[in-house]
């Protein structure tokens, strides 16, 4: 038996055992949102892996002209207040974040995920996780390299992450990247490309563990089969599962639609 898992799987499961069951289980659909603006999104992503994959293969130019140019092939599919709104997005990420700095940042990676695998309850668990950017950080008392990670999100607000979300998603980091690189990992930024504000959480000896100890509550459920019991808080007026949950139903199976109908894996599960 194998299970793969991320770091947003195991907050779901740490947050709504239902809410895991439901999406991940039985890959029941959760309302979406998207449309134009995640198109916006990705073309921003795309415009950024270009700049900083260019800066490490030592291509082109690190200034704000190469990355100008850039957005402009990018972003020819836009119309013209996307494409303006999206470079006014790129240019305070330049200059908040490159040009600002005294020494011009020292990039590690761009775009990739990081997997690596380990047995938990006799289940081998993989864990995969991905990231915007890995930049060299400050070396740590003992002068060994550390990096830091950087994610590019492009929601309107600001969305101040969980201490269970910041937790796990910090400690999945760790276990990756010194399996994947043999680095140490010092600290997660999300930086939000329309507001231009950053949210930085350091690493905590904690976070070694931490993911291990969810993951292994996961793969015990997993293996028992045991049931699925909605946990009900205040992360429900985010759930997309909300107007359908009977919290009076501790058993409740998600409604049969032909939409969603995959037969369960007993045996071999594959989650993403
Ligand atoms: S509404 Fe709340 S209790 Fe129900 S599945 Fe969603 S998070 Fe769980």
């Amino acid at each position: 038996m194998s299970v793969l898992l991320s770091a947003s799987r195991l907050v779901r499961y740490a947050t709504c055992p239902r809410s895991y069951a439901w999406k991940y289980r039985y890959h029941y659909p959760e309302p979406g949102g998207g449309g134009r603006r995640q198109k916006l999104g990705i073309l921003l992503h795309a415009a950024l892996n270009r700049f900083w994959r260019a800066w490490l293969e030592r291509r082109g130019d690190r200034t704000i002209g190469q990355l100008e140019r850039i957005w402009g092939q990018e972003a020819v599919e836009l119309d013209e207040a996307e494409r303006q709104s999206g470079w006014q997005a790129l240019r305070m990420y330049y200059l908040q974040e490159v040009a600002a700095s005294p020494e011009p940042p020292r990039p590690f990676a761009s775009e990739g995920r990081i997997r690596h695998s380990l047995v938990l309850e006799r289940v081998d668990v993989h864990f995969e996780s991905r990231y915007d950017l890995l930049v060299w950080g400050e070396p740590d008392r003992q002068g060994a390299a550390q990096l830091d990670l950087v994610e590019f999100k492009t929601a309107r607000q600001v969305r101040s992450l969980s201490q269970l979300e910041a937790d796990l998603q910090l400690s999945c980091y760790i276990l990756g990247l010194r399996a994947l690189y043999g680095h140490s990992l010092r600290s997660v930024s999300h930086y939000y490309l329309l507001s231009g504000e950053k949210l930085t959480f350091e690493v905590q000896p904690a976070h070694q563990q931490y993911a291990l100890e969810i993951a292994r509550r996961l793969v015990s459920q997993l293996v028992s089969g045991s049931d699925w019991e909605p946990e009900p808080g205040g992360h429900c007026r985010r759930c997309g599962y909300r107007s359908l949950c009977d919290l009076s139903r501790p058993d409740q199976l998600p409604p049969q639609t032909a939409a969603y109908l995959r037969p369960e894996q007993p045996l071999v599960l594959t989650l993403f």
